[in-house]
């Protein structure tokens, strides 16, 4: 009994529409200067350059999550300063 079949090793290139990927970045995982756009092989390593863009595309929600969380966390610190010096004093 054998599942061979069964695995893809999926490349950017046919996860992404060509048109978009037209308008993707992609670059190289070993040299992130290697920068062009639609997907392609570093000249440095020959690697596939992988898309420079997140999971399902649209990444808004998660930059805003991700600045609340840092806004959180500069009102954390001092209050967390606050705090400890409270418990030392
Ligand atoms: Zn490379």
């Amino acid at each position: 009994m054998s599942e061979c079949h069964h695995h893809q090793h999926r490349k950017a290139q046919d996860v992404i529409p060509q048109e978009l990927a037209a308008n993707t970045e992609f670059i190289c995982p070993m040299h992130p200067e290697v920068k062009k756009f639609g997907p392609g092989d570093c000249p440095k390593c020959g690697m596939a350059l992988e898309p420079l863009l997140g999971e399902g595309g649209d990444d808004s929600e998660y930059k805003d999550m991700l600045r609340r969380f840092i806004w959180a966390a500069i009102f954390a610190v001092p209050l967390f300063i606050i705090a400890m010096g409270d418990m030392l004093t």
